[in-house]
């Protein structure tokens, strides 16, 4: 597998491949713009460019950019789901322009009004944003921690939008602490075995491009976005070194989303190396 961290660019992409590399990070996460806004920039292809050697000379086999927190396709206010879609194609080009392989996306809240009529709303939207994907990038819808009336909660959701899109490059992206605060049991050897053949069957294995490792304090099924470190919340060490044994995850791409600083980056990165070794 390559592993990598969400990392800041506000320093510039070049501090941002120096830390990932100095922590020995096969891939890295980032956002591409302010993720609490709605205006996008200028694509500067030289930077990214630049972005894309640096990465590649660093050792970092992988990379992914994660769509603003502000993005929800389901949102019945045009002006919102509007702009989300602006920023979900904007993140596709800026992917292209710097040889990223994956934009991580979460998809929004249907809000009050009926799932089907959102559903087929975030159909429509995925469909557009997936008209000019250029080769080599995956659009990756990311499991929710499902409150409320938040999409691709349950895996039966993320494959029924694999099938009714049926396009090559919409792939899934699995958040452990997510899963977990959704309610699949993957602390245990026997729960993470259920869950993999509950995604096989409903997503398809070969549509996973990519994890977010992150352990929560979440109870199972608490329906809550809070992410721990590795090893230290109720997935524990005993749910990753599972997850690390299973055919499910071989070769792919995981990245992890934990709080802290250096340091706590450090422990987090050498615990989930260490459960793969
Ligand atoms: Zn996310
Ligand atoms: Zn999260």
């Amino acid at each position: 597998m390559n592993f990598g961290l969400h990392v800041r660019v506000g320093a510039g992409y070049d501090e941002t491949i120096a830390y990932a590399q100095r922590l020995g990070c096969t891939s890295l996460q980032f956002f591409s713009g302010n993720p609490k806004t709605y205006r996008v920039g200028a694509i500067d292809a030289p930077a990214l460019e630049r972005f894309s050697n640096g990465r590649k000379a660093a050792g970092i086999a992988t990379s992914a950019i994660h769509t603003s927190y502000l993005i929800n396709l389901a949102s019945e206010d045009p002006k919102i789901s509007n702009g989300s879609l602006r920023l979900l194609t904007n993140d596709l080009r800026v992917a292209a322009a710097g040889s990223v392989p994956f934009v991580n996306t979460h998809l929004g809240s249907y809000g009050k009004r009926d799932r089907s009529e959102g559903f087929a709303q975030v159909v429509a939207a995925l469909e557009t944003a997936l008209t000019d994907i250029a080769p080599g990038v995956y659009l990756v819808m990311e499991n929710s921690a499902g409150a409320g009336q938040l999409c691709g909660g349950t895996m039966e959701e993320l494959g029924a939008l694999i099938r009714t899109i049926g396009h090559p490059q919409l792939a899934v992206c699995l958040d452990t602490a997510h899963s977990w605060a959704a309610g699949y049991e993957i602390d245990s050897a026997e729960g993470v075995d259920r869950f993999f053949d509950l995604v096989d069957r409903e997503i398809g294995l070969d549509r996973v491009v990519m994890f977010h490792f992150n352990d929560t304090e979440i109870p199972l099924g608490g329906h809550k976005d809070r992410h721990w470190h590795i090893g230290e919340g109720l997935i524990g060490l005993a749910g990753f070194r599972a997850i690390a044994g299973h055919a499910g995850v071989k070769g792919k791409t995981a990245i992890l989303e934990t709080p802290g600083e250096e340091p706590d980056d450090v422990r987090n990165m050498d615990r989930i190396r260490s459960l793969f070794a």
